[in-house]
């Protein structure tokens, strides 16, 4: 990952935006959800019990992003839940990739504590 000073990120209102370009970016707006593995949050893959990555989803000390934008065993830094490695993904984050959007879905113990945290922008520091 290139070190570059702070940039903001692309404004997703832009009519034409342009491709996203995270790791050039040290700290970067980001759209942070939250989930939990029940059937609500993950649907079908509920039951695997694993992240995209094979890590054991009960642990939640990971994030799920697109792995195009932000890699496998990326390290965040999110405001007021603190490091977080990127080791999931989901459709919904590939989807707002595509819109330029960078959407990251923090893991919670409890649905109701996804619940709770809800939808917020929050500037993401990329450790590395
Ligand atoms: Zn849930």
């Amino acid at each position: 990952m290139v070190a570059v000073e702070k940039a903001e990120a692309p404004a997703p209102r832009r009519a034409d935006p342009a491709p996203v370009e995270v790791r050039r970016y040290r700290t970067m707006r980001m759209l942070v959800t939250a989930y939990c593995t029940c059937e609500i949050c993950c649907e079908k893959f509920s039951g695997a019990g694993r992240t995209s990555i094979g890590k054991n989803a009960n642990v939640c000390d990971g994030v799920a992003a697109d792995p195009k934008l932000l890699p496998y065993h990326t390290l965040l830094e999110i405001p007021s839940v603190g490091l977080r490695e990127v080791d999931d993904t989901g459709g919904a984050m590939r989807q707002d990739a595509k819109r330029g959007i960078v959407h990251i879905d923090v893991r919670m113990a409890s649905h109701s504590a996804a619940r709770q945290w809800g939808v917020r922008w929050l500037e993401v520091k990329i450790l590395k």
